[in-house]
């Protein structure tokens, strides 16, 4: 770690590994001897064209996913997805089903609600969300067009450990804040999406990866940039994309291919969130984790403390201490420590350690 730098706990955006941060930084002015930024080209000319189709080569390859899958690339956030989900998929014939496990599970479901074609299969709602819904809890309506979960509750600290079964209905997932953390089964998924700015780059983009038979063909009477179909039949070339977001994003995937790709990922993941959620089982109460144990995110970790009083002093010794970004989203309180893949081993030392350091102190 640099000395001018901290650890960045911030839930999004947040940190990017800083090997990849000097790489953009080293090329920045003339990208690949075109005499132009990466921001100046044109997303026409040839440089941009392979930046483009190997980051969607990369991302396939992390995922373990072959030719039936396609990459698209979208602006507007996950928050947009929320509305092209529910746009492109549901009707009020067939209702987007929908599990509520936290804040943006909820506002998805919102928006399907808004055209009238939402429902909910499961609910956390009632434990002010510490519990990622059982699989025996989803309850598929009739005529379910797809069940949408959001499998990282960046919010509450919660995290599927499980892949929900569906049957014949299309699995979608919201996996903003844990996107390429780990190995999963991606194939049981139709259709993932992700705002790249929690784990895989700047903010701008939203990566979707999904089955090409989801996105070859969009309901008639939708305006060509909500559809599907319009960015998969130009290969998200339609309009100039977010070039840099993109840019990025491709070398987050070539730095996490790199690092031996998701198993040595997700080895690393579980090594950092044990040592702080050990913090927090070791104080003999004086942290309290908001998630259940068995619904406990690999990362965010969210916790309180014995008073608000004693939370504020948290936050700002932390950052003395180098630890930037720990004070949790008001709806939980208290603390948030956000993990992603870019966060190294010694922030999450140097935060337990902190916290051991904190709690002796105050106790
Ligand atoms: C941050 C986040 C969002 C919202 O992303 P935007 O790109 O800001 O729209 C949605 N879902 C999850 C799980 C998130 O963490």
């Amino acid at each position: 770690m640099e000395a001018n730098r901290i650890y960045n706990f911030n839930p999004g955006p947040s940190m990017l590994p800083l090997e990849v941060l000097k790489e953009a930084q080293a090329e920045f002015l003339n990208f690949q001897d075109t005499g132009m930024s990466i921001l100046e080209i044109s997303h026409r000319a040839k440089a941009y064209d392979e930046v483009h189709n190997q980051a969607k080569a990369d991302i396939l390859e992390l995922m373990g996913l072959g030719d039936d899958y396609e990459v698209l690339f979208v602006q507007g956030g996950a928050s947009m997805q929320f509305d092209m989900v529910a746009l492109n998929f549901a009707s009020a014939e067939k209702r987007g089903n929908y599990v509520l496990s936290g804040s943006f599970a909820s506002k998805a479901y919102k928006e399907a609600e808004i055209l009238g074609r939402g429902y909910v299969a499961a609910s956390s709602k009632d434990v002010n969300f510490k519990h990622i819904p059982a699989q025996e809890e989803i309850k598929l309506s009739d005529d379910a067009a797809y069940l949408h979960v959001c499998y990282n509750n960046t919010i509450f600290g919660t995290e599927y450990h499980y892949i929900p079964e569906t049957g014949d209905v299309p699995l979608i997932a919201d996996m903003s804040s844990d996107i390429l953390s780990r190995p999963l089964d991606f194939s049981k998924f139709s259709l993932i999406y992700a705002g790249v700015q929690k784990n895989l780059g700047p903010a701008g983009v939203a990566l979707v990866v999904a089955r090409r038979s989801m996105l070859e063909k969009s309901p008639a009477d939708l305006p060509t940039m909500l559809r599907y179909d319009t960015y998969y039949s130009k290969n998200s070339l339609y309009n100039t994309p977010p070039a840099f977001g993109i840019y990025m994003v491709g070398k987050v995937a070539k730095w996490l291919k790199a690092q031996g790709g998701l198993e040595v990922m997700a080895e690393r993941n579980k090594k950092k969130a044990a040592l702080v959620y050990d913090a927090i089982d070791n104080s003999n109460g004086f942290y309290a984790g908001h998630a259940d144990k068995d619904s406990r995110s690999f990362m965010n970790v969210t916790f309180r403390l014995p008073s608000e009083e004693l939370e504020k002093k948290f936050v700002a010794e932390a950052l003395e201490n180098q630890l930037g970004g720990v004070k949790g989203h008001r709806s939980v309180g208290g603390m948030r420590a956000s993990i992603y893949n870019a966060m190294p081993y010694e922030g999450c030392e140097k935060l337990a350690d902190f916290m051991e350091k904190f709690h002796k102190a105050n106790a």
